[in-house]
């Protein structure tokens, strides 16, 4: 039989739905359960992809080139479950869909409504992927909080699958908050009536998780389970990790988490191997040197616009058994004055992260040149790439006005230009260079000696390129192009030559990073910081 398991969220957002979701994902793997993960998300745009980093985080990529929810990352970085396109679900997706069937007359002669037209595209996408023959358990994370109006249909569509499926092969999760008040006095009302919220669209939760600052003792675990009908071992504290969220896994373990989901689903599972999880947690926790990363980009304010880069940075951390502090610096600052040596004080190694349009750009090509000349370890993401190459155009081959056609359309010393399968396109929505492609890497490169193998897969996501007219140039002043597409005919990677480590990739290595296994650029970026 197949699984489903719903987890909601109650009282505010950002929570940690999608972590705790991945969690629980991560705890039915290492029993041996083969899952699946899917993000249903309540916003009407098709996908993330058209959303700015600063009203929705980051924007996740898959495989497939589908443009997501940052929530998918974290399904990436605790599960091995197979994500695509499917597995992020829209409103925008559902109803363009029900609509054009409308068109098409698929619903002749009805009504077209939320319940059950609406509802049913809902069920049976999360079905179609639940049902297939390779998994065992699908985790559904309903995005944004109850009592939403917008989440209102996904609801009911979990309500209806807990009925069509029976309660031994469903299960509902929930997240909320249990606050301190002032005086330090711990409150759990907002869960009673968020459970309650709950009950009214018709869903029992069965596991409650409550997200608190210190450990939930007994007597509210008590509390809760009284008010809301829930079992009082199926009450888990949530409380603050001060160390890695790469614990939470092994704290949610503690605690019992996969043996009360085993049981109410009556799984058959395998014993558990946490090692890896454990492992990634005492090194963490044993690091004694610390490295500091400085991060130039220009959606600072927003924790999560980096959030992949974030944690593959932690990732390279772990793997090199050192803490990482890492210090987000709005490039406009190195603009307006501040001289990079005031900036960057203490800094081991700088990242410039991958971004669009022109404002913070020049910010950025001091932090590049900075970090070139005093051979500071600089890693280059997609815009920091551009970056790289801008500032090497313009200080080594003196080309004074060199650009990107991005930020200045009609230059004529652009040594970044559009690509060309994009000269056409007119539309925003999933029209750049998306998803997972093969790079050749060049023998005895830097990235070559961190991908170990003269290949290197990883997911893309943009318009613009290093103009070949300026490769030749660019190499005879000692740039090394250290990475094409397999035709040869873009570029992949470039280094600095005579620099202790100086990469930049075009493609997004942080997108297949995990704690487990560092993303080798993360790995040997902080390697070389180290020193
Ligand atoms: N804006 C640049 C481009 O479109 C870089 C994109 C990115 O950093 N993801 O090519």
């Amino acid at each position: 039989m197949k699984k489903y398991i719903f987890v909601t969220g109650g009282v505010c957002s950002s929570l940690g739905k999608g972590i705790a979701a991945a969690s629980l994902g991560s705890l039915l793997e290492s029993r041996g359960m083969r899952i699946c993960m899917i993000k249903v998300d309540p916003y009407l745009n098709v996908d993330a992809g058209t959303m700015s980093p600063y009203q929705h985080g980051e924007v996740y990529v898959t495989d497939d080139g589908a443009e997501t929810d940052l929530d998918l990352g974290n399904y990436g970085r605790f599960t091995s479950s197979g994500l695509s396109k499917d597995h992020s679900i829209t409103t925008g997706q559902i109803y363009q869909q029900v609509i054009k069937k409308e068109r098409e007359g698929k619903y002749l002669g009805k009504c077209v409504q939320v319940v059950p037209h609406i509802t049913d595209e809902i069920k049976s996408r999360i079905y179609r992927l639940g049902e297939k023959e390779d998994i065992d358990v699908t985790i559904v994370e309903v995005g944004g909080t109850v009592g939403d109006i917008e989440s209102i249909p996904y609801l009911e569509a979990v309500r209806q699958m807990i009925h069509e499926k029976g309660k031994g092969d469903t299960l509902s999760v929930h997240l909320t908050l249990v606050p301190e008040v002032t005086g330090g006095e711990v409150k759990t009302k907002p869960t009673q009536h968020s459970v309650k919220e709950m009950r009214e669209i018709g869903i029992q939760p069965d596991v409650l998780l409550c997200r608190c600052k210190n450990e939930l003792d007994n007597d509210l675990k008590k509390k809760i389970s009284q008010f809301t009908n829930i079992d009082y071992d199926s009450v888990l504290s949530a409380h603050d990790v001060n160390t890695t969220i790469y614990e939470i896994p092994v704290i949610y373990n503690e605690q019992g988490l996969c043996e009360i989901v085993v049981k109410k689903l009556g799984l058959k599972v395998g014993k558990a191997k946490l090692g890896a999880w454990l492992k990634v947690a005492e090194s963490y926790k044993g690091a004694k040197k610390t490295v500091n990363i400085a991060m130039v980009g220009k959606y600072i304010e927003l924790a999560d616009a980096y959030k992949s880069i974030d944690e593959a940075i932690i990732h390279g951390a772990i793997a090199n058994g050192v803490k990482v502090n890492i210090i987000k610096i709005d490039s406009e600052r190195l603009e307006n004055g501040v001289s990079p040596e005031e900036v960057f004080k203490g800094v081991d190694g700088i990242l410039v992260p991958g971004g669009f349009g022109q404002r913070g750009i020049l910010g950025m090509v001091y932090a590049a040149r900075y970090a070139r000349e005093k051979k500071i370890p600089y890693l280059g993401i997609c815009l920091g790439l551009q970056i790289m190459v801008i500032e090497y155009g313009r200080n080594v081959l003196g080309i004074e006005k060199a650009d990107s056609s991005e930020f200045k359309p009609d230059g004529k010393t652009n040594v970044v230009t559009l690509l060309e399968e994009q000269v056409d396109v007119t539309a925003f929505g999933g029209t750049m260079r998306l998803g997972l492609s093969k790079s050749k890497l060049e023998k005895g490169t830097k990235i070559e000696m961190a991908y170990g193998e003269p290949e290197a897969w990883e997911r893309h996501r943009h318009r613009y390129e290093v103009n070949n007219d300026y490769k030749e140039q660019l190499m005879a002043k000692g740039l090394v192009i250290s990475g094409y597409t397999p035709d040869g005919s873009l570029v992949e990677a470039v280094e600095w030559s005579d620099h202790p480590w100086g990469v930049s990739v075009q493609f997004h290595p942080e997108f297949t990073s995990k704690p487990v296994k560092a993303g080798p650029l993360f790995r040997d970026f902080v390697k070389a910081s180290i020193k």
